[in-house]
Formats: C-alpha cells, sequence, structure tokens
C-alpha cells in the first residue's frame, strides 16, 4: 500500500503545529464560535414596515435610532422601529473598554469591572473580572478597598461566598477603619467560619464512622480533610497524618467500581488506550483527499488528522506506544541518506509534537520529492486504557497485618468533639498576605491589545 499525504497540505504541515484530532475539532469549534460570535455580534433592527437593518446601533434617543449598516449609516425614526435586537454587542463594548484602559488610570480597571459585574452573563468571564480587580491594587494600593469591595460582591453574586469573605477581608486590611470594608468583612468571616464548623463536623463523622468500622463511608471524607479545619487536631490525636490513616482505612474495603484492582477500563477509550480516528474511520488513509496512486492504480491517501495511524492515543489514560514510518525509498534525514523505517516514541497527548520532531511531513509527502511514505506501523499501546479509580484514588485492596487503631480513633473524635463545643473559632488565618491577588497577573499582562491580554513592563 502506498499511501501519502496530498501536495497542498505539506506547506500546511511545515512550520505549524500539526494540531491532530482533538486540534482538528478545538479548531473546529474555534472557527463556529468565530461564526456565531460575528453573527450575533451584529445589531438588528426591525421596522414596523417589515425591513431589517442589521450593523451596529451607534446612537439613540426617544425620536431616532442612527445604525451603521456594512453600506450606511441609517438615521431611522423610533416609531418606525418594531423592535431592536442588540445580540451580544454588549461583548463589543467589553472590549472596547478594555482596549481603553490605561496604566496612567488605573481606576478605570475597576469602573470597567464593575460594569462586567452589572452586564450579566453574556459578558462575565470570571478570570478577566479577577484580572480587573488585581492590575489597579498593583499600580496603586490607595485602590485596594475599592477593588476588593466590587471583586468580593462579584464573588458573592457568582456564588463564591468564600472567595468572596476573602476579598473583603483584603479589603478591611487595607483600610480597617473603612466602614463598608469592615461590614462586609465581618459578614464574610461569619460565612468562612460556618463552612469551616461544617467541615469539622463531617470530619468527626468520619472518625466516629471509622470507629465503627464502617471505612466505607469515612473514607471518601476523611480524603478530603487532609488539610483543612481540624485537621491539625485530629492528627496530634491519631500520631499519623490524616492521609496516612485514609490509605490504611481504604487498603481494608474492597472497592465496588474497581473491584480492589485501583484501576478501572479508561472510559473514553473503553480501555483500549486509542481513540479511532473519526476522520478515516481507523483505516489511516482518507480516499476524499486522495492524489496519490499506488502502483496498481488504486488511489490512497495519509489521513491527514492522524497520520496515517487510523487513532491517536487516549489523553485520558496516559498510554504510550512506538509508530514506525517507512518511507518508499531513501531519504534525507538529518543529512544523511536512509531507507529505515522511522521508530518514534510518542506519548498521549505529545503525539504528533513526537512525530513532527522525527520527521519532516513535507520531505515524506510531496509527490515531486518521491518520498512517499509505504506505511505506518502502529505498534501495541502500552500501558493506556486503565485510569486510577477515581472512588478509592487508586488505592489497592491489601488489608494490612496491623490492627486498625482504634483507640486513636476514638481520640480523634474526642478531640474534635472538644473543638466543637469549645467556641473557638474554627479560622486559622484569614489574614490576607497581599492587598490583592498576585497570581493572577504574575505574568504582568496588564494591558488589553486586540483581543487579549498583553505584556507591561
Ligand atoms: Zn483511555
Ligand atoms: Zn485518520
Ligand atoms: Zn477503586
Amino acid at each position: 500500500m502506498r499511501i501519502s499525504l496530498p501536495d497542498w497540505l505539506g506547506p500546511i504541515c511545515r512550520g505549524t503545529r500539526w494540531p491532530g484530532i482533538r486540534g482538528a475539532v478545538a479548531l473546529a469549534t474555534v472557527l463556529l464560535a468565530v461564526l456565531f460570535a460575528l453573527e450575533a455580534v451584529a445589531d438588528k433592527l426591525t421596522m414596523k414596515d417589515g425591513r431589517v437593518f442589521e450593523g451596529r446601533v451607534i446612537s439613540e434617543n426617544d425620536r431616532e435610532i442612527k445604525i451603521r449598516t456594512a453600506r450606511a449609516t441609517l438615521t431611522v425614526p423610533r416609531d418606525q422601529v418594531e423592535r431592536i435586537d442588540k445580540g451580544t454587542s454588549t461583548l463589543q463594548q467589553r472590549d472596547e473598554k478594555l482596549e481603553a484602559l490605561t496604566l496612567e488610570k488605573p481606576e478605570e480597571y475597576i469602573d470597567v469591572a464593575s460594569w462586567l459585574l452589572g452586564e450579566g452573563a453574556s459578558v462575565w468571564d470570571s478570570d478577566l473580572f479577577r484580572r480587573l480587580c488585581a492590575i489597579p491594587v498593583a499600580q496603586d494600593p490607595r485602590l485596594a478597598v475599592r477593588a476588593n469591595l466590587v471583586l468580593g460582591r462579584g464573588w458573592e453574586a457568582h456564588g463564591r461566598p468564600e472567595e468572596a469573605a476573602e476579598a473583603w477581608a483584603r479589603a478591611e486590611a487595607a483600610d480597617p477603619a473603612d466602614p463598608e470594608a469592615r461590614r462586609l468583612a465581618a459578614s464574610g468571616r461569619k460565612t468562612l467560619e460556618s463552612a469551616a464548623r461544617r467541615r469539622v463536623e463531617a470530619l468527626r463523622n468520619a472518625l466516629r464512622a471509622a470507629s465503627n468500622e464502617n471505612f466505607a463511608e469515612a473514607v471518601p471524607v476523611l480524603r478530603n480533610s487532609q488539610g483543612g479545619p481540624g485537621a491539625t487536631e485530629a492528627e496530634a490525636s491519631l500520631g499519623r497524618s490524616l492521609d496516612a490513616m485514609t490509605t490504611d482505612l481504604q487498603r481494608r474495603i474492597r472497592c465496588k467500581p474497581c473491584e480492589g484492582t485501583a484501576q478501572i477500563e479508561c472510559p473514553l477509550c473503553k480501555g483500549t488506550g486509542a481513540l479511532q480516528c473519526a476522520d478515516c474511520g481507523g483505516t489511516g488513509a482518507r480516499s476524499s483527499f486522495t492524489t496519490g496512486r499506488e502502483a496498481k492504480g488504486t488511489e490512497r491517501k495519509l489521513c491527514r488528522a492522524c497520520l496515517g495511524m487510523g487513532n491517536a492515543l487516549c489523553t485520558n489514560c496516559k498510554a504510550e506506544r512506538d509508530v514506525i514510518f517507512n518511507p518508499a525509498i531513501s531519504m534525507d534525514l538529518n543529512g544523511k541518506k536512509t531507507v529505515m523505517g522511522i521508530r518514534i516514541h510518542t506519548t498521549a497527548g505529545h503525539e504528533f509534537d513526537e512525530i513532527r520532531k522525527e520527521i519532516n511531513l513535507r520531505d515524506l509527502t510531496t509527490q515531486t520529492g518521491g518520498t512517499d511514505v509505504t506505511s505506518v506501523l502502529v505498534e501495541k499501546v502500552n500501558p493506556g486504557g486503565k485510569r486510577n479509580c477515581p472512588s478509592c484514588g487508586g488505592v489497592k485492596f491489601d488489608p494490612p497485618a496491623q490492627e486498625v487503631d482504634f483507640k486513636a480513633l476514638s481520640a480523634a473524635t474526642g478531640a474534635l468533639d472538644a473543638k466543637l463545643t469549645s467556641g473557638g473559632s474554627f479560622l486559622r488565618d484569614l489574614q490576607p498576605q497581599s492587598r490583592y491577588d498576585e497570581k493572577v497577573i504574575a505574568d504582568r499582562f496588564w494591558l488589553y491589545s486586540n483581543g487579549r491580554w498583553v505584556f507591561s513592563k
């Protein structure tokens, strides 16, 4: 079998990241999204006489509406307009606002964040919001109270009360005299306090369940409690870390989903370690793109999505394998003529990059060069097809010889009971270390230009 890539693919392969199946799907999604955005972004005026104007409403008042269409700017009397559909032009507005930001006026970042918060789901983007609140504080510490109050309101409105409480604590730390910051920080503390209390209770109940040999009920909660409220007290009584305790208990129960083996069949690839190429149906060749010819005259062509392999390694279960490309005749590889098959070790998620690193697809596929690929051998996927069982976190059924230390378990339960009735605070350290979230802007992408954040010194 002689299969080759079409000539027109050569220049595409060279110098670009070959996207593979996932990439192709992602690209298609992006293209669709772009098309959709272009369409949705236009404002639409429907007139009472049935005419429709699409474009961008540039001004409107009680009497008239001005709309810029592709051809002209029209002014139409409002009383002749049946309805205005603004589409998602707020997205356009958002971009304009972002483009207008300058570091000389850091307070305007907060204004845009506030605006974003008021505009609703069509323009909401939590990463953007976070950035808009962090940059001005980094520029001017005096803005910390205002920025963090807006930030806290945003998290509160979007169902993230613990993050809201953190933001308010930052506001209060920036100016302990600010009444609004004090009020919100106090209410935020209450939120965090009760969330922390619930976690201590859950941990106490899990330890009690473990004392009653109900390990299956205890284990998932214990796993989640590592490093959380009450963990320090529990660990002091247990004499070991919660994680170690959890693993010990877990080895004594046979996890149902994995039958105690700690591994489950990967749900994505159904245990095969590879996903069939949707473009070629797993054959590795595509007739629809054919230009090359086999000796007997049958047209075959290397599938451009899977590079002739017929499938791609499943990235859900970290598979790997070797792929062997056999060129038709000798070819120039790093200055050496060779006719050997090229064996390439590939790992899931990097498969196509690794292949491209080894072979120049253009050399392999141009008709004139005569260096077509004669065959692509795909070796067994290894290990692949298995993943750590999510239910037991990949802990095998393997009961330890030692007994469970029930004394320590009930001591830990007692310690948490005491903590819960002591009336003390469950918050170890609410005091924020910084006036803003430094991680968010560690890249120093502080200015917005042409649709993205860009570096600023
Ligand atoms: Zn898989
Ligand atoms: Zn394919
Ligand atoms: Zn399991």
